[in-house]
């Protein structure tokens, strides 16, 4: 039976190292702070930035949610990024996606400068990640790795299969456990005899947006699984793209859902937002 990795009880320790690094930021006269801009009234958004905003609160980071409505236009919008990059007391600043009709996500995202970029999708800090110099690195996926270092398995050297391609984590999965030196192969939809190569992983990484997926006839004895699908399903409860009972029955560790990925995403905020604080705060080059 796999030993479960805990997102939960990692996320609240390693809040309590973030938590003394703002401290230590304020006694150097830098107070990170946080900008979210929440555009129209996406139920799911507005949990996602409430609990961005307690969780800044939490370690002592300001934060500021700035709310618009969904009528929003490009120009407004763009104002409002504009005036937060040139604003010296803001250190990160994040859209939440998805945005309203008329407005693309993608574009959006280019407006904030790199600097204070902490989701790490502007296309000059995605360049970064390929080249392996980076300051911040997507939330997920690097909360992954996190995961997978709290099981002591080395990446290095092993076979690393990423299930999904997308630009906020399946792509950027593959490139972290390439700079760890894992052999790294991601599948995708069109991927044939999928679980062939599911079963050659020994460390394999869900991010599909099926619930139970991946089951334990696709997966090799011993193998690390990291489910970071999270799928709300018709009884109302969340479920990861892995099948967990068959999964853990032979994986060596797993990841729950929920508790696993998802903490974890939410704590890599906080310390891309730390990053981007000493970055500006002239503490450490960019
Ligand atoms: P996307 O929908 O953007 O990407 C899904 C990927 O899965 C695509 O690359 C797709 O392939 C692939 N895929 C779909 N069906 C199959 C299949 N039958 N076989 C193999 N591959 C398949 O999703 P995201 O990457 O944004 O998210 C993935 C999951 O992770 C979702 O459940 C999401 O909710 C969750 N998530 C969780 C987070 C967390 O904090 N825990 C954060 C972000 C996401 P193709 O490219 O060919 O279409």
């Amino acid at each position: 039976m796999a030993v479960i990795l805990d997102g939960k009880v990692l996320a609240a320790k390693l809040k309590e190292d973030i938590k003394e690094q703002v401290a230590a930021l304020k006694g150097e006269g830098v107070a990170p702070k946080l900008a979210v801009i929440l555009v129209g009234d996406d139920p799911a958004s507005q949990v996602y930035v409430r609990n961005k905003k307690r969780d800044c609160e939490e370690v002592g980071i300001i934060s500021q949610s700035i709310t618009l409505p969904a009528d929003t236009g490009r120009e407004e919008l763009t104002g409002i990024i504009k005036s937060l990059n040139a604003d010296s007391s803001v250190h990160g600043i994040l859209v939440q996606l998805p945005l309203p009709d008329g407005l693309d996500g993608t574009e959006i995202t280019q407006l904030i400068a790199p600097e204070k970029d902490v989701d790490a999708f502007s296309y000059y800090n995605v360049g970064r990640i390929m080249t392996g110099d980076y300051s911040f690195v997507p939330c997920t996926p690097a909360g992954c790795m996190e995961l997978i270092k709290l099981s002591g398995v080395a990446v290095e050297g092993k076979n690393c299969v990423v299930i999904g391609r997308s630009n906020i984590v399946g792509k950027p999965m593959a490139m972290l456990l390439m700079q760890e030196n894992g052999t790294v192969t991601v599948c995708h939809s069109r991927t044939v005899n999928l679980a062939d190569i599911t079963r050659r992983a020994d460390i394999l990484v869900a991010a599909i947006g099926r619930a139970g997926f991946v089951t334990g006839d696709m997966i090799k004895e011993g193998a690390v699984v990291i489910d970071v699908g999270i799928n709300r399903c018709e009884d109302g409860k969340l479920r990861g793209d892995c099948d967990f009972d068959s999964c853990a029955a032979k994986a060596s560790f797993i990841t729950p859902v929920p508790g696993g990925v998802g903490p974890m995403t939410r704590v890599m905020l906080l310390k891309n937002t730390i990053n981007a604080a000493i970055i500006q705060g002239g503490k450490e080059n960019a």
